[in-house]
């Protein structure tokens, strides 16, 4: 497919196929994890084809659609918040507008959504965005439309995402889509199907276009990036029916970083989401060989229990965790690990409780990203075990977990205290006009003057003063990485 300009530039946008102006708007918000971010510019590069610019104005739009999240029973409810809002505009301004649903929840309800949520014209899932444009000449036609399949190949790797919100220095390219591990808590297995790769010459265009157009740090996005492999196409686990030549050419994920990183040595690269069942040593070699590559694992773990991480279907032990963060640390001394945690699963002790306070200090976690127990429909874990931990002990649990972190992350942020780092200027500070606001090698959000700096530039940084969670400091000059 050809580019399309990005949509920064309202109304602007040409039609490369010469169609003429793009005259329909498109109204497009996603909710949930980076992947949905990352598909929502995916439908908008399909839906600039058909003659459509975004819009930030739900009010002018002819199309509105929605990525949702099915991840926590709380993210449904504000997509069905942002729901009756369209409905509203709908009634008072905006009678033609059709509305659509994508990603997770449509994945999960399917066509009872549209018996759920009257407002609702199209529900396609997040295989399926390539036939939005044949499902919006049903809704054309006064029927609605309904396309969940979820694929075995699809990585739209042949479509040029239009970057949306773009600070136009940051960018996500999706690698993987899908995940196998089937976590018992988890939606995604059955909400983005199977796992499949992406070519990566299709990545490496990516990354060089994002390069040639001034972008300066990418994330390489999947469900479970580490599992990455690509074999000529297909899904993950049919890898052991490949040719002796498609295994003996296949490029798992190590590989496709040490390609990335040689192929832009000067565009800073970070990764996610990992599962450390699938992490291995060499992808952190790569990195510690690669400076280009940051210093920065995100790393769930979600208990600290092997009791409970057996409940969970989490194929390793808080022992093996404990060497991989060992062998992490032995490699790159400098690293910066999040976590993700959930608290109150289904028969989830104190004790077990306590393990996972324990695990959080033995790895000093510099952040993370913590929940109590939402049962998901569907999941093994709501068809197989009661959710029987009292929410009140739910949110104590996780009340005790953030306030750990908090201190964790208060003293590992001290230990840059007249440190020099490198930062990537992203955008303005939220709180203060006159200073710009970027993050370091371990992805910590770090605050300086704006002097005579911009937006993409490499800045060194004297750290001075910390919060729990952002650095603030002076910046002595541009790093070398510029
Ligand atoms: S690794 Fe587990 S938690 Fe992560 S997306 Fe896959 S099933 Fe869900």
């Amino acid at each position: 497919m050809e580019k399309i300009i990005d949509e920064n530039k309202q109304g602007e946008a040409l039609d490369l196929q010469g169609k003429g102006a793009n005259t329909k708007k498109l109204f497009i918000e996603s909710y949930g994890c980076q992947m949905n971010f990352s598909d929502s510019e995916v439908v908008a590069s399909i839906l600039a084809n058909e003659g459509y610019n975004t819009t930030k104005n739900l009010e002018d739009a002819d199309l509105v659609l929605v990525n949702t999240c099915s991840i926590r029973e709380k993210a449904e409810i504000t997509v069905r918040k942002r729901l009756e809002k369209y409905q509203a505009v709908k009634r008072k301004q905006n009678p033609n507008m059709k509305v659509g649903v994508l990603g997770c929840m449509a994945e999960r309800l399917k066509s009872k959504f549209l018996e759920e949520e009257k407002i609702v014209d199209l529900v396609v899932g997040p295989d399926a965005y390539k036939d939005i444009p044949n499902l919006l000449s049903e809704v054309e036609e006064g029927r609605n439309a309904v396309n969940v399949i979820l694929s075995k190949e699809e990585t739209y790797g042949d479509i040029s995402p239009v970057r949306l919100q773009s600070n136009g220095v940051t960018a996500f390219v999706s690698i993987t889509r899908g995940c196998d591990n089937m976590c018992t808590f988890c939606v995604v297995p059955f909400t983005r199907g199977r796992e499949r790769s992406r070519d990566p010459q299709s990545i490496l265009e990516e990354v060089n276009d994002l390069a040639q157009k001034g972008f300066k740090e990418i994330t390489l996005l999947g469900q479970n990036v580490d599992s990455y492999l690509w074999y000529g196409g297909g899904l993950k686990k049919d890898f052991a029916k490949a040719s002796e030549m498609a295994k003996a050419t296949a490029v798992n994920f190590a590989q496709l970083m040490d390609m990335v990183a040689r192929a832009q040595p000067k565009m800073r690269i970070r990764f996610s989401t990992s599962n450390p069942q699938d992490m291995t040593l060499d992808v952190i070699e790569v990195m510690a060989k690669h400076r280009n590559i940051c210093n920065y694992i995100h790393l769930p773990v979600q208990s600290g229990s092997d009791r409970i991480l057996k409940l969970m279907n989490r194929q390793h032990t808080v022992a093996e965790y404990k060497k991989l963060i060992d062998d992490i640390k032995a490699l790159i001394p400098n690293i910066g690990i999040s976590q993700d945690m959930i608290t109150g699963f289904p028969t989830e002790t104190e004790e077990d409780h306590q393990a996972t306070l324990e695990l959080m200090k033995y790895v000093r976690y510099d952040y993370g990203f913590m929940f109590y127990y939402s049962e998901r429909p569907g999941t093994m874990a709501e068809r197989k075990m009661e959710d029987d931990i009292p929410l009140e002990v739910k949110k104590r649990r996780l009340q005790e977990v953030i306030d750990l972190q908090r201190d964790l992350s208060r003293d590992n942020l001290k230990n840059y205290l007249g440190q020099t780092v490198e930062v990537l200027i992203e955008k303005t500070s939220k709180k203060n006009e006159d200073e710009w606001s970027g993050r370091n090698d371990q992805n910590i959000v770090t605050i300086l003057p704006k002097e005579n700096y911009k937006v993409g530039d490499f800045v060194n940084v004297i750290v001075e003063e910390c919060t729990t969670g952002t650095l603030m400091g002076r910046p002595v000059g541009l790093s070398e990485n510029n």
